[in-house]
């Protein structure tokens, strides 16, 4: 089945090798490849026919760890071992996800609220991007069984809302699993790919994806031209999924099987089973109009008004969220010419005609829709592999591009792995008062501080004309044409003053370099972010003391003695506290000396205002 090919310059034999499509899932993960000779997308599937790996990971007592389905068993019986929705931890910190710290069984560190989050199971600590790793590395053994040779590429689908420390954990996940990682590829871009839309070059067109999974909604609206995709906007629900629908089947049965015995409603073997028949019975209901299945050995039965009864708020709520992505793209719903169908719980019937009613068009509901994002992928795959070369290679940035801010932070324009072409542009101001020209530095990388970043160019934007700090308005634009060329432009918008630059960002630059790069941004992430609160609370104190000084210099007459003197004393304890590293404590003064100076301030203000008024009274 695979090709064969020879290595022209060693004469040698080399087989070729297979990338893979990997859709990494909350609730369940599979892998794709594109069949070398149908040239259609497949997925994966085990011994028994099964494509899904459910996206679990039991830790046993004795040391061994199970994955997939085999660790399902556990999700009831050794809840507090069984690690199950690892992907919603993907990049967090704990107070990113500590209200929801309910909804995990098992133990998620808490100590310190600022850092990444780590999991405890016994006397180990594992971050989500190893328990990922597990995931990954069981798809890559099935995809290596299967196709009996060895597998070491991947493209992993992400959603589209993923920010950059997410996508890097997702690709820092695939490392570890021994896998290189090609690209990371939105998942509803993943699923328009899978149905052949976007391959017209000619053809733009604008596209919903509505994502009904286990545990998230998501609505992605795409717009595809040129082969380009591009995000115009994301919506949903981190919380709303099919396991919502099972919930509401365990509540309508509840009162009738457990009654009011209070031992029993808070018995999570009980629940446990309960939740699982729920499933089953909701699974049959999408072809039968009545379904039947036990729980804890008693009957069990739902018909399917019932059902939809009792869905139909949760479905109305995913409707909501397509309404706002619409607002957010700015689009009306007659814009959208195609609606993607993604995830499990798309197969309701009651989903399909609320969605498709919604947007009064047919759906794309052709293909399965837990497997469509990992065809996609594998579409993708194919592409990178060069096997498709009539298809416009989607190309990326490396390593974010940005500009250098008060206090020597970098300030991201363009993230890693955007998508070229790529145009944005962001306002900044000047710092001093009467400042006449701005220095506009450029650097690609991705560390917080720009010394620790590569420096591709500066001007300086001349002409601004003489306005107090805060007053100029310069527009930067960051364009990046399809061949990959940087044009930096910066503009003072009141005064028309202009300048712009040219730039071939990745030039000079070897993958290795940007492996490095990329590397020193994990090793250093954490110290980068509390560098960067220190830097911050830094820049903040010295302007809060330039400010006070000048303000003391205007109005030194409003003072009392006493006001005087705790002010020069707060400052000069400000003053200390900027050169200790310590920024909770430079908080802690600028918030000593905004104490001391509000009453003052207020006072010069409402005589600012009485003058003012006296003033227009003369006219
Ligand atoms: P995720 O993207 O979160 O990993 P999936 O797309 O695999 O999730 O969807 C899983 C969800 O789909 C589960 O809640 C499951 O119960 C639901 N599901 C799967 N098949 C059906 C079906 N035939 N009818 C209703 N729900 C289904
Ligand atoms: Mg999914």
């Amino acid at each position: 089945m695979p090709k064969i090919g020879i290595n022209i310059a060693t004469g040698s034999l080399q087989q070729a090798e297979m990338i893979v499509g990997i859709d990494l899932g909350t609730t369940n993960s599979l892998v794709a490849i594109l069949h070398p000779e149908s040239r259609q997308p497949v997925v994966l599937r085990d011994q028994e026919g099964l494509a899904l790996v459910p996206s679990l990971i039991y830790f046993g007592e004795n040391g061994e760890l199970l994955v997939g389905e085999q660790a399902r068993p556990f999700l009831s019986s050794h809840p507090e071992r069984t690690i199950f929705s690892v992907k919603r931890l993907l990049g967090k910190s704990y107070k990113d996800i500590s209200d929801h710290q309910q909804h995990y069984a098992y133990k998620i560190v808490d100590e310190e609220k600022d850092s990444l989050v780590k999991i405890k199971m016994g006397e180990k600590f594992y971050s989500p991007v190893e328990l990922s790793s597990f995931i990954l590395k069981e798809l890559k053994d099935r995809a290596e069984h299967m196709l009996k040779m060895p597998v070491s590429k991947a493209v992993i689908t992400v959603p589209a809302y993923f920010n950059d420390a997410q996508r890097q954990a997702t690709r820092d996940a695939g490392k570890l699993a021994g896998l290189d990682v090609l690209r990371i590829i939105n998942e509803p871009t993943a699923a328009s790919l899978a149905y052949g839309l976007g391959t017209d070059k000619q053809q733009q067109k604008t596209i919903a994806v509505y994502d009904l999974g286990g545990g998230t909604f998501d609505i992605s609206v795409l717009r595809i031209s040129n082969g380009i995709f591009e995000v115009l906007s994301t919506h949903g629900d981190t919380y709303l999924g099919g396991d919502d629908f099972d919930r509401a089947i365990v509540a309508h049965w509840w009162p009738t099987l457990v009654g009011s015995e209070k031992s029993k409603a808070v018995d999570p073997a009980l629940s446990a089973s309960m939740r699982l028949a729920a499933e089953e019975v909701k699974r049959k209901l999408t072809t039968q109009v009545q379904a039947t299945g036990k729980a804890a050995g008693l009957d069990v039965s739902l018909s399917k008004a019932t059902f939809e009864e009792l869905i139909a708020p949760l479905v109305e709520r995913t409707l909501v969220c397509c309404q706002q992505a619409l607002q957010d793209a700015g689009l009306s719903i007659h814009a959208i010419d195609e609606v993607v169908m993604v995830g499990g719980s798309t197969r309701v019937p009651l989903v399909k005609e609320k969605v498709s009613a919604f947007f009064g068009r047919t759906l794309n509901d052709a293909l399965d829709p837990d497997e469509v994002v990992a065809l996609g992928a594998a579409v993708q795959a194919d592409i990178l592999a060069g096997n498709n070369i009539e298809f416009l290679l989607l190309d990326i940035t490396p390593l974010s591009l940005g500009i250098e801010t008060m206090g020597g932070l970098m300030d991201v324009l363009i993230p890693r792995n955007s998508k070229i072409p790529y145009k944005v542009a962001r306002q900044y101001t000047t710092q001093k008062d009467g400042q006449g020209s701005m220095r506009i530095s450029v650097f690609q990388g991705e560390r917080d501080l720009v010394v620790d970043n590569r420096k591709l160019a500066e001007f300086n934007l001349k002409g601004i004309p003489g306005m107090p700090a805060g007053f100029p308005k310069v527009e930067v634009s960051f364009l990046i044409n399809a061949d990959g060329i940087l044009t930096v432009r910066a503009k003072e918008l009141r005064s028309g003053a202009e300048q712009q630059i040219e730039v071939k960002p990745q030039y000079g630059l070897t993958d290795q370099e940007v492996e490095r790069m990329l590397l020193d941004s994990i090793t250093n992430a954490g110290d980068d972010i509390k560098l960067r609160a220190l830097t911050e609370a830094r820049a903040e104190g010295e302007l809060l003391l330039g400010q006070t000084e000048k303000f003391i210099a205007r109005n030194a007459s409003l003072l009392t003695q006493e006001e005087m003197l705790r002010t020069a004393e707060a400052m000069q304890s400000l003053q200390l506290s900027l050169t200790l590293e310590d920024k909770d404590l430079i908080q802690r003064q600028i918030e000593a000396l905004n104490e001391i100076s509000r009453p003052y301030a207020e006072r010069a203000m409402d005589q600012a205002v009485a003058g003012a008024l006296k003033g227009r009274s003369l006219q």
